[in-house]
């Protein structure tokens, strides 16, 4: 439903016009601060307006994920927003709409050929948001028609969003951005590709003449924190192909990540009263923990000094006292080879430590995460050519983004089902300083809908 604007006049500098947008739809949305600059005001813009007015209600049901919970969805938020997402697609008209047992979303829009032998494809986005910042009580705040300065921020006024830092804004020059008010992330990552989808889910039941194969839809929890698909039945999902709408400006495609692994480094030391240390012989577990994070070969090796294509081994916790210290890490690389180095640097530093100081006792577990979609993908890249194809007839000039990290597509392709991931318009995530154009969701929205219309062409494979 397209959200109605109020015009209220409300105190606030420097604007030319501010506005509170509420929605019309069924949820009751909290007012958002809408800024235009401009002065002017456009009539109805159609899908845009129907996409903002998704976006803003989504953003603002806190569904930040937890990494200390057991539960799954890890927090209550997420199952939350997937029952509101259920009853959306519900109302939409959507065929075998389901939430699992573990709160998936999922439904179906039905092929629009009769006896289609098309590929079943399936487009993914994940409700929760990032754990980086705040996440509860986002408000968003929607700068029309956006001038090309920089943005400041009604609840942190110390905080710019510069397009001297961030030259990306200028692309966005005319453009309606969505953005938090300061103390909060936004959350475009993931609910921009939520809106997109539950938009195209609109888009398509609602222009039957388009011709497309059977398309499923599914709404995931817990990305964030790296379970997003622990629990996705692939045979449920039943697709062919598949996409998550989780990436960055129009235009991006996805199709490599990381591979990925965790390592644990225990030591064990001997403590002692430290008034007789010597004599009793302390081995100090937190001193060796210092000179493990030294030996690592940090100056080409880390997330902050490396770039690219360029792996990386992080260090993210270390917990420890005399007696015994533990450290976290992340191995990262695109090539399972350069993984493996990874580890053997790890276990390198292990025993050099441990033979410089026999009475401790070194130990390490390293736990396998995600691998690189593109070992799969090179095989067939169907699913990225016609990605391609899409984005030119929309008009956009297609461009390969290799992820410095993984997305839930990693797991699902190398589980076989073939999923890159597609732009949604997403800047700054996981930070306040995060944005999104309404006119990049909605160029989204249009390129999934010119690539179902495309597969329907495409014989599947038995
Ligand atoms: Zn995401």
């Amino acid at each position: 439903m397209v959200a109605a604007e109020v015009r209220r006049r409300i105190s606030w500098p420097k604007c030319a016009t501010v506005r509170l947008l509420t929605s019309a739809a069924t949820t009751p949305t909290p007012a958002a601060l809408v800024i235009d600059r401009s002065g002017y005001q456009r009539q109805s813009r159609g899908m845009s307006d129907t996409l903002l007015s998704r976006f803003l209600r989504y953003v603002q049901v806190d569904t930040q994920s937890s990494d200390t919970s057991s539960s799954f969805p890890s927090t209550p938020g997420q199952l939350e927003l997937l029952k509101m997402l259920q009853q959306e697609l519900a109302e939409l008209g959507a065929a075998d709409v389901r939430m699992t047992p573990h709160g998936y979303v999922m439904a179906t829009i039905p092929s629009t050929i009769p006896r289609s032998k098309g590929p079943t494809v399936a487009f993914l986005a994940h409700v929760d948001t990032a754990l980086d910042s705040p996440g509860q009580g986002v408000k968003p705040v929607v700068h029309r028609n956006y001038d090309g300065r920089p943005i400041r921020f009604v609840d942190n006024p110390r905080l710019v969003l510069d397009p001297t830092a961030c030259p990306e804004l200028l692309t966005a020059k005319g453009k309606d951005i969505v953005t938090a008010s300061g103390k909060t992330l936004l959350g475009a990552d993931d609910k921009a590709g939520v809106a997109i989808i539950m938009t195209l889910v609109e888009h398509l039941l609602g222009n039957q003449d388009l011709r497309h194969g059977p398309i499923r839809i599914c709404f995931t929890p817990d990305e964030e924190i790296g379970h997003g698909v622990d629990n996705l039945d692939l045979k449920e999902l039943g697709a062919d192909v598949a996409y998550t709408l989780d990436g960055g400006p129009p235009g991006e495609i996805c199709w490599e990540t990381f591979c990925a692994d965790a390592a644990e480094v225990t030591i064990e030391g001997i403590s002692t009263h430290p008034m007789e240390a010597r004599a009793k012989g302390m081995v100090n577990a937190a001193y060796l923990a210092g000179k493990f994070l030294a030996a690592l070969p940090r100056e080409r090796c880390a997330p902050e000094t490396t770039g690219g294509r360029e792996g990386f081994i992080h260090p993210t916790r270390i917990e420890g006292k005399v007696e015994r210290a533990t450290l976290h890490f992340i191995l990262r690389d695109f090539e399972l080879a350069g993984l493996a180095e990874k580890r053997r640097i790890i276990q390198g530093i292990c025993r050099g430590l441990q033979t410089a100081e026999p009475r401790a006792r070194i130990t390490c577990k390293f736990r396998k995460q995600y691998s690189n979609m593109g070992q799969w993908l090179r095989q067939d890249m169907r699913p990225v050519e016609l990605a391609r194809e899409a984005m030119r007839a929309v008009d956009l000039e297609p461009y390969d983004q290799a992820i410095r990290g993984g997305t839930d597509g990693s797991r699902l392709t190398e589980m076989g089902l073939p999923t890159p991931n597609l732009f949604c318009g997403e800047h700054n995530a996981h930070s306040p300083l995060e944005w999104v154009a309404v006119q990049d969701m909605e160029l989204a929205v249009k390129t999934c809908a010119k690539l179902v219309q495309l597969w329907s062409a495409v014989k599947r494979r038995r």
